[in-house]
């Protein structure tokens, strides 16, 4: 049944009610269960009744709901930046809490600028992205956005912009190129960039280290992000990481970073943060861009209202807590090996499937009329949509991801279940995907 005042985002959806949650599964209304085989869009790492993260919830509840960051800070948000910091990486070393993946985006955006203020203004505002690539919705986080059809209804945008290349080695490696070489090549856009905008102009470069929801679970290739490293350090580039989808430890590491051996100036988490329990999200920085803001204007300019939630702050901390203690990011990378077997035997020779790739328990299919060619479909004929439907029916949620809409890749979608899912539940979802 759907509720007719709230505003749905496919203005035409008739949506089931979901009234329930337990372990891996969702439950609507009519008692239909579905396995959350994308954990909604990779939040709910630890399933859905998990008793730790609801406890930890009504005791902050029964004890402070709120309190504004204008005036406080709490014991909840105090000791997660301190676990945080503690597990990350290089030398990241404060936390701002926000309420979602967007606004860790919107305020890295806004504290790269802030850190390049001399005089008063900006003196670098350029910021490079790359073509391909999701960063939320609000309207500076939607022109970091390299999908070009997202940003199309919404301009003129707000941030000077320019989108360099994917790493995508499945579709753009020719076969006499090592994948060593390719990510170096790749990697060298960024200087080229640099340069063709001017040294001193570009304020920072942001890139998902694992690409979630515009290709599908696309990582990098070895060597890759180290020579984006060392490019941003060469000419004092910020280098932001957008976490939001692929941290947490979805790839078997807590920071995806962690598995391409580099470590940011900036880290966006949110989804698998709050685990769906709460709207909850951060932007990790560097020591050396606190001090200097602290040393500056000594305030950043940026705030919501909700930053630093307790509850939120309260669910964040007995999620990462749960996630540490029980080594879950360990056990991601071995269910993640059985998944991609499982995905492999399955599909791996279907005529329509064109690429299974991921890392952890983060995986991609991509769809493609031709398997021998890898030509897309039609996007007018919205596959992958119609892969969501038909799964949804069969009590599967799974993502789904139109083609990129240059004609060359085909659509996707992204599997990204609960660590929790045994091996069994894993091969129950890849049996009704099937
Ligand atoms: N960055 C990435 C990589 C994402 O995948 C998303 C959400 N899909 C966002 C940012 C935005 O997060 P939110 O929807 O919580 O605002």
């Amino acid at each position: 049944m759907t509720r007719s005042h709230v505003f749905p985002r496919h203005c035409h959806a008739a949506l089931p009610t979901a009234v329930g949650g337990e372990g891996c599964y969702l439950i609507d209304a009519d008692g239909k269960r579905y396995f959350d085989g994308s954990g909604g869009a990779a939040v709910s790492c630890l399933g859905h009744s998990n008793a730790r993260v609801r406890e930890a919830i009504k005791a902050q509840v029964d004890q402070l709901a709120f309190a504004h960051t204008g005036f406080f800070t709490s014991d909840p948000a105090e000791k997660l930046a301190d676990l945080l910091i503690a597990n990350a990486p290089g030398d990241l070393d404060r936390v701002y809490f926000v309420s979602g993946g967007s606004e860790a985006v919107e305020s890295a955006i806004k504290l790269a600028r802030q850190y390049h203020v001399e005089n008063g203004e900006p003196q670098r505002r350029h910021l490079i992205a790359r073509r391909q690539s999701y960063h939320g919705n609000t309207i500076g986080a939607l022109s970091a956005g390299g999908n070009a059809w997202r940003r199309q209804q919404f301009g003129p945008l707000l941030v000077e912009m320019s989108h360099i290349a994917p790493c995508y080695e499945y579709a753009d490696r020719p076969e006499d190129e090592t994948p060593e070489a390719y990510g170096q090549r790749v990697a060298n856009e960024l200087e080229a960039e640099i340069l063709r905008l001017g040294e001193d102009s570009v304020m920072a470069f942001i890139a998902e280290p694992v690409v979630g929801a515009t290709l599908g679970a696309v990582p990098a290739v070895p060597g890759y992000f180290k020579r984006l490293r060392e490019i941003c350090d060469r000419y004092g580039v910020l280098l932001i990481l957008d976490e939001v989808m692929c941290g947490m430890g979805r790839t078997g590491h807590l920071f995806a970073c962690d598995g391409d051996g580099i470590a940011p100036d900036i880290l966006c988490i949110a989804k698998g943060l709050g685990a769906g329990y709460q709207p909850i999200g951060a932007m990790l920085c560097s020591a050396r861009i606190y001090d200097t803001i602290a040393a500056g204007t000594g305030f950043f300019q940026h705030g919501h209202t909700y930053i630093g939630h307790p509850v939120a702050a309260a669910a964040g901390l007995a999620v990462v807590s749960e996630l540490l203690e029980r080594d879950l990011p360990a056990q991601v990378r071995t269910r993640g090996q059985h998944l991609q077997a499982a995905l492999e035997q399955r599909f791996g020779q279907h005529a329509h499937v064109g690429d299974i790739r991921g890392r952890g328990l983060f995986q991609g299919i991509e769809f493609v009329a031709d398997r021998g060619t890898k030509a897309p479909f039609d996007p007018a004929l919205g596959i992958a949509g119609k892969v969501k439907k038909a799964a949804f029916a069969e009590g599967l949620i799974c993502y789904p991801m139109p083609g990129t809409r240059d004609g060359r890749h085909g659509d996707h979608v992204l599997l990204a279940p609960p660590f929790i899912a045994t091996e069994a539940e894993l091969d129950e979802m890849v049996d009704r995907l099937s």
